[in-house]
């Protein structure tokens, strides 16, 4: 059947108002009867540049790891585009670049810079992806992008590097499967003010120049999350999201930070 023009229009304005991604409603806990996420509702549009903020054990990892598909919900959906959340779009559908929590690493394997980024890519390439001239081409212009290019540290121990070359270095694994939306886990926790700097200026070109969705975790809400354009606080529940000028009130700080029990 011909769709009118009045007709497609409309069908064009509902695809451009559907969410690249919606939690909705989503219950989640780690042990039976002990809920670390409540009825967690969240829209994100294409191209937003969120901030999720919160207490340390309020959930915020967890958020991350059920929206990129590592654990599925006690209760609720996940939906990208308005479709509920399958394996084709969970992190193994390469559309969703993961920068894990740095703290969360066991830094005693021994593995190079080189190595560490092309595991980005291992499931698509289908072989260890640095035998593969290819990808060392790849791991070469990414890091060169992310300035911190030179011909010897990408064959550098992972574990020698600095806090602020590895989160790029992790970066760069998540960049290098070219994916739509970049979820980070506090991207610049632990690094000097000069590296907080260079990352958000990286995160905001990717945000702004190729429109890729971006939600991060931090705990710097003075130097970044005031910042950002779009801000979620939450405590196990939402508490408050919108621009932080307007959220970052007295009161839904106190409400997420303050008298929250968040160590049950
Ligand atoms: P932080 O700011 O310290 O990174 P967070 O907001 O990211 O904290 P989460 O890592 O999501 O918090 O943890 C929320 C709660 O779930 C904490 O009480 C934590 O101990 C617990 N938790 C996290 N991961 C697991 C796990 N794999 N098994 C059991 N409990 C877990
Ligand atoms: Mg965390």
């Amino acid at each position: 059947m011909k769709m009118t023009d009045n007709r497609s229009a409309a069908a064009a304005a509902a695809a451009a108002a559907v969410n690249q991604i919606e939690v909705d409603d989503v219950t989640f806990g780690y042990a039976p009867h002990k809920p670390i996420l409540r009825n967690v509702s969240v829209k994100i549009s294409k191209g937003r540049f969120v901030g999720l903020l919160g207490p340390s054990g309020s959930g915020k990892s967890t958020l991350l790891k059920i929206i990129i598909g590592l654990h599925k919900p006690w209760n609720g959906t996940i939906r990208f585009f308005g479709n509920s959340s399958t394996e084709s779009y969970a992190y193994s559908s390469k559309s969703i670049g993961y920068v894990p929590q740095v703290e969360s690493i066991d830094w005693n394997f021994p593995v190079t810079v080189k190595e560490v980024i092309g595991m980005g890519i291992w499931d698509r390439s289908g072989i260890t992806p640095w035998f593969s001239k290819d990808v060392d081409a790849m791991v070469g212009v990414i890091l060169d992008d992310l300035g911190i290019y030179n011909s010897e540290f990408r064959n550098r121990q992972i574990r020698e590097l600095s806090g602020g070359e590895q989160q790029r270095v992790f970066l760069a694994r998540a960049l290098i499967r070219k994916p739509t939306i970049l979820v980070l886990d506090e991207p610049i926790s632990g690094v000097d003010y000069n590296t907080r700097e260079k990352i958000m200026e990286i995160l905001r070109s990717l945000n702004h120049d190729l429109d890729m969705t971006i939600i991060m975790t931090t705990h710097d809400l003075g130097g970044i999350g005031k910042r950002l354009p779009w801000v979620i606080c939450m405590n196990k529940a939402i508490i408050a999201e919108g621009d932080p000028s307007m959220i970052l009130t007295e009161d839904n700080l106190l409400r997420t930070y303050g008298l929250a029990d968040y160590n049950e």
